[in-house]
């Protein structure tokens, strides 16, 4: 049974697979339509928010919203620009800023993103909330949470209807569903392949410069995590890339970013 399933599953992938990722141009499995994750995102960014304190209404919440409008419209101009602003036009972005001491940070499909206080120590200034915003904006754009839970459910021999339809009651699917955002505190999360985080690198350097952030600030913002010593989940904690590689690639990128920098005026932090 698993076996048919699996195969369907196959047949499906190559009728409805052949995505490509914006930015880098690689192709992805993805066997899920945008409209289904997105509600699933939904569905479990709401029940985050139900479950945590959030702090909006702080200067940190303020700057967590600032930074979120600056890049996602940045993701929006970068889009029409090179032809793919209708694989984005529905998302509906929402940006909250979590009071949990843990060195995190997430964006579910469809643009719904949290920060964790925790993380504000690294980020330091609005520079460097920038570097991790444009960062995971750019896990969402390249769709890395669809493509894992596709090759989850490829693995586990399951069909997307039947996850998609227990979604919202069975534990199981929602950590599945979790697991493959990347999204949740601490407990469980499991990282992004380095080719997602090289390519989510690449892309948040290009978001953030066009957002009017300056680049530069994402090697420093990695200095600081190397030196945090190993506190952050996987999503910071980076055991792939290391963190030396990771920068040494981002300084590779930096001249290409460059180009789409140009420093905002009413500079607020
Ligand atoms: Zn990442």
């Amino acid at each position: 049974m698993i076996k048919k399933v699996g195969v369907l599953l196959l047949v499906i992938f190559a009728l409805q697979a052949c995505k490509k990722v914006p930015v880098t141009g690689r192709s992805q499995i993805n066997l899920i339509g945008d409209d289904s994750i997105n509600k699933m995102a939904e569905q479990q960014y709401n029940m985050v928010l139900d479950q945590s304190r959030t702090v909006n209404n702080t200067s940190n919440g303020e700057m967590v919203e600032r930074v979120g409008e600056r890049i996602s419209n940045a993701v929006d101009r970068y889009a029409k620009a090179n032809g793919f602003y209708e694989d984005i036009a529905d998302y509906n972005w929402e940006f909250n800023l979590i009071d949990e001491n843990v060195a995190n940070a997430w964006c579910m499909p469809g643009g719904k993103v949290a920060f964790y206080t925790g993380i504000l120590p690294f980020t330091e200034s609005e520079e460097g909330m920038a570097v991790v915003m444009g960062h995971e904006v750019a896990h969402a754009i390249a769709r890395h949470g669809a493509e894992r839970l596709s090759q989850q459910l490829l693995a586990q021999g399951l069909s997307v209807g039947a996850a998609i339809a227990s979604a919202g009651t069975n534990v199981q699917t929602q950590n599945t569903i979790n697991q493959a955002f990347g999204i949740g505190s601490t407990l469980g999360i499991l990282a992004f392949s380095r080719k997602h985080e090289s390519e989510a690198d690449k892309m948040g350097l290009i978001f953030m410069a066009m957002a009017g952030y300056d680049p530069r600030e994402a090697v420093e913002f990695w200095k600081r995590m190397s030196e945090s010593g190993g506190q952050a989940p996987p999503e910071f904690l980076s055991t792939h890339p290391s963190h030396e590689t990771r920068i040494k690639d981002l300084e590779e990128n930096l001249p290409e970013a460059l180009k789409y920098y140009k420093p905002r005026t009413g500079i607020s932090n």
